[in-house]
């Protein structure tokens, strides 16, 4: 089922290209896919927090100018990843949290669902579970512009107010159309105690392999971060 969810989220961000949309439309279609699938940690099917409640994070970020948009805590609503996109497109400013986010996406015209749309089942059922995890795309488009973006739940039980790597551009989420793209998942506090999206640009940039680079900043992940992930 997984496997199935990431081949229809390639299909979408793909169809966005072929369609001749950016690298930024790509990664925004391939992980509303993986948004509204319950089986992946964000939007529908999020892990809940301690007070049973779902808080999104998330991030998206192009390559060419570095511009990025991002918010934390957000409820009640299916695609914290396209509001992220409203606000790289639209604001001076590029993170938003909590209320002012949920402010934000109201002002934006972002559609809002009910708290209880977002929650299977299975979370309720499983405060414990590890099903499918945070969702995350990388695209090149044919101009060359690289975008990035990354959409989570958060960690399984997570006090309210807790926010990860995800929306964090640098820790979880960095683009740079020179060298590559990186969205990240796993033990947020890692990514964030290593900034390890934006390091892993750094090291892509002397290694030059992505697969060489990747393994490196695991190593750092877990040497330096005492964390896991990918
Ligand atoms: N990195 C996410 C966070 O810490 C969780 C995950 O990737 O599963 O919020």
């Amino acid at each position: 089922e997984l496997r199935q969810g990431i081949r229809e989220a390639v299909a979408a961000g793909w169809a966005r290209l072929q369609e001749g949309g950016s690298a930024v439309d790509a990664v925004e279609a391939a992980v509303c896919t993986m948004e509204d699938n319950p089986r992946f940690n964000a939007g529908r099917g999020s892990v809940l927090t301690t007070d049973g409640t779902v808080e999104m994070d998330a991030s998206i970020m192009e390559g060419d100018t570095l511009r990025n948009g991002a918010v934390a805590c957000v409820t009640n609503m299916q695609h914290p990843i396209t509001l992220a996109r409203r606000i790289l497109d639209t604001d001076r400013h590029s993170f938003y949290v909590g209320e002012g986010a949920m402010t934000r996406a109201r002002a934006l015209g972002i559609p809002f669902c009910d708290a209880e749309d977002l929650i299977t089942d299975e979370q309720r059922k499983r405060l414990e579970s590890v099903i499918g995890g945070t969702v995350g795309a990388v695209a090149l488009d044919r101009r060359g512009l690289i975008a990035a973006a990354t959409s989570t739940g958060g960690m399984t039980g997570k006090p309210p107010g807790r926010v990860g790597d995800s929306p964090l551009i640098g820790c979880g989420t960095y683009a740079e159309s020179t060298s590559g793209g990186v969205s990240c998942t796993g033990d947020g506090e890692a990514f964030i105690r290593t900034v390890l999206a934006r390091r892993t640009i750094g090291i892509l940039k002397v290694a030059g392999d992505p697969m060489h680079a990747c393994q490196i900043a695991m190593d750092i992940l877990v040497e330096e971060g005492r964390g896991g992930g990918g």
